[in-house]
């Protein structure tokens, strides 16, 4: 597994820290410590509010032009608020499609937009700050848990914080250790379950209160009572903002407001689970082959 590639002293830096902490999710996000990170154009601008509208136009994009293209022609938008599923095996380019939303590529040819505003016309800093991740395995570091979650939005309060916690699922747990929320987290979180740092990625990502938000659903399992607590307060964390989940799960595709089903870099197929459903096509394949069985 990679490590984190750059130093997280800086805290004072939220974007060096979450960049770690991107690169740090390997599953996900592993391309980012090759140091491709897209430039901000001259003219780039930080925007204020986001309401959350995202588009797609005829989005294509290679990581290497002579391979061919990893994404071709996608189209796609999503409402402020919508939940949008990623479904499709591995490879398909999931992951690579959150990557160019959070600019840490740029698309090759079309466009895409958040509120209809080019994304190459904001900067990277901007857009982000209004972008959520929570990870399979999201980033921790060494620090009390109350500054784990607390680094959602750095100036927030300790009742700030406490209550997002609560949101979250996540403050009985807390409770119950020694130390509460003065509890040292060392090595990423090690003492602490999977589900638990979920739960604190899930308190940290309400602190935060994006408009957008990247769910990356666990694959491996996690006690049953931990998983419905993590289902609860995704559910609140979702709650009106545009959540993007690449899912694994059949109980969260079929909640999803579209479901996007991508194959060799195209999206075959959108719609809500039932129209995807009659269709008899791809996801409707998937579906009877896979789906039922949760794994894609
Ligand atoms: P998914 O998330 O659906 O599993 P990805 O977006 O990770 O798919 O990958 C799409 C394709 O792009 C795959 O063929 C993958 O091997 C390739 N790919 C992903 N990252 C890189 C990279 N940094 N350089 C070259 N190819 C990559």
């Amino acid at each position: 597994a990679r490590q984190f590639t750059r130093p997280l002293n800086d805290l004072a830096n939220q974007w060096n820290t979450l960049l770690s902490a991107i690169a740090g999710a390997e599953r996900v996000f592993e391309v980012l410590d090759e140091e491709v990170e897209t430039h901000d154009e001259k003219d780039a601008v930080a925007v204020k509010n986001i309401e959350g509208a995202v588009a797609f136009q005829n989005v294509s994009f290679a990581y290497d032009a002579d391979a061919g293209n990893t994404l071709e022609g996608i189209s796609f938008a999503a409402q402020p608020g919508e939940m949008i599923a990623l479904v499709g095996p591995t490879g398909a380019g999931k992951t690579t499609l959150i990557q160019l939303l959070s600019r840490f590529y740029d698309a090759a040819g079309g466009r895409v937009t958040v509120d209809g505003r080019d994304i190459t016309g904001i900067s990277r800093e901007s857009l982000r700050s209004h972008m959520s991740f929570v990870l399979q395995d999201s980033f921790l570091f060494e620090g009390t848990i109350r500054d784990n979650i607390r680094y959602g939005r750095l100036d927030a309060t300790d009742e700030e914080v406490e209550a997002a916690a609560k949101l979250a699922n996540a403050h009985s747990f807390i409770m119950r250790m020694n130390d509460g929320y003065d509890k040292r987290l060392q090595n990423g979180g090690s003492g602490i379950s999977q589900g638990q740092k979920q739960l604190l990625a899930i308190a940290r990502a309400i602190l935060a209160n994006p408009a957008i938000l990247v769910l990356d659903e666990a694959t491996s399992s996690i006690d049953t009572v931990t998983e419905l607590k993590i289902q609860e307060g995704l559910q609140r964390l979702m709650q009106g903002r545009t959540s993007f989940v690449i899912a694994h799960r059949l109980n969260t595709i079929r909640q999803a407001d579209k479901i996007l089903v991508l194959k060799d870099g195209r999206l075959l197929e959108q719609g809500s689970h039932e129209e995807l459903l009659s269709r008899n096509g791809f996801y409707s394949e998937l579906y009877h082959s896979q789906l039922k069985r949760a794994v894609i």
